[in-house]
């Protein structure tokens, strides 16, 4: 089932602007200078737990979600060189993904659909049903797991597999299932030429799983045995850090872009930017004096 939105040449985004009332948001001049730009292949740009009302005014200790989402799609778009591919991890919407909450979001990142592939993955915060409903015509159709929002994409030094740890709508934890887990071993065993890296909404808790994903111990076994798996890139915890599991793969747990947990923590997206043998990962805080704006971590990969 879908989870890619096709980059929009600018005649479509124009088109599709004018139609979601989205137009209104970019100056003219914003929109010619999206465009044209070469993209970094290397580079995947990730953005997580947005967390976007129907209600452009919701805020959540202070932060304004719709108004940091805006902030960092802002910013992506007026880099120079836009990212290969961008990701949304999961929790696009509030709280319960109403129809009217993926209106709003669907205009929000409007202007990343004129910079690169876009992909969304689904968090405990979305309604499958409604996501497909309010993305109807955008998404490639990929033959993959039934019900579930699945995908995957390559680039020059890896693979990405995209996968949906949605369980049940406004409850924590999530699950992949074992037909989703089927699914990735195929799609590992037939990608194996690359590095490869899983990005999931959930984070593998270890131990007794509260809020986390439930099949952590199913998926962790199946990566380590997967030598060419070098990374797994999570959100959920709204909680920036990177650690390694005991098999070397490197676990990323991204930031949230617009709805923080504690107030101290970075908000933000963070960049990739692979190599041959390994990644950084940069975080970029949407407040520029944040101590930890800029951070980088450097991973090296585990052995084949
Ligand atoms: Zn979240």
């Amino acid at each position: 089932m879908p989870v890619t939105l096709p980059q929009l040449s600018r005649r479509d985004f124009l088109k599709r602007a004018a139609l979601a009332g989205a137009a209104a948001a970019l100056s003219p001049s914003s929109h010619a200078a999206l465009f044209g730009k070469a993209r970094d292949v290397h580079t995947v740009a990730f953005f997580s737990d947005a967390h976007i009302a129907a209600d452009t005014a919701a805020t959540h200790l202070n932060c304004n979600m719709a108004a940091q989402l805006t902030a960092a799609v802002n910013e992506l778009a007026a880099r120079p060189l836009p990212p290969g591919n961008i990701v949304v991890n999961g929790d696009l919407a509030f709280e319960k993904g109403l129809p009217e909450d993926y209106a709003t979001f669907g205009k929000i990142i409007a202007p990343l659909r004129a910079l690169a592939p876009l992909h969304l993955t689904l968090g405990n915060h979305d309604s499958r049903e409604k996501f497909w409903a309010a993305f109807p015509h955008d998404t490639l159709q990929q033959k993959a797991v039934p019900l579930r929002n699945v995908g995957m994409f390559g680039a020059d030094h890896a693979n990405w597999f995209l996968l949906d740890s949605l369980l049940l709508t406004a409850s924590a934890p999530g699950e992949l299932g074992a037909e989703q887990l089927k699914w990735l071993e195929h799609e590992l065993n037939f990608h194996f030429h690359r590095p490869a890296i899983v990005v999931v909404h959930h984070n593998p808790q270890f131990g007794a799983v509260t809020t986390g994903l439930r099949d952590t111990t199913a998926l962790m076994e199946l990566l380590a045995r997967k030598a060419h798996v070098k990374a797994v890139v999570f959100g959920h915890t709204h909680d920036w850090r990177v650690t390694q599991h005991e098999s070397g793969i490197q676990l990323v747990n991204l930031p949230p872009t617009a709805y923080p947990f504690h107030i101290k923590r970075p908000c933000g997206w963070v960049r990739c930017t692979l190599a041959k043998d390994g990644a950084e990962f940069e975080l970029r805080c949407l407040d520029v004096n944040h101590p930890q704006h800029g951070e980088k971590q450097v991973l090296k990969w585990r052995k084949d």
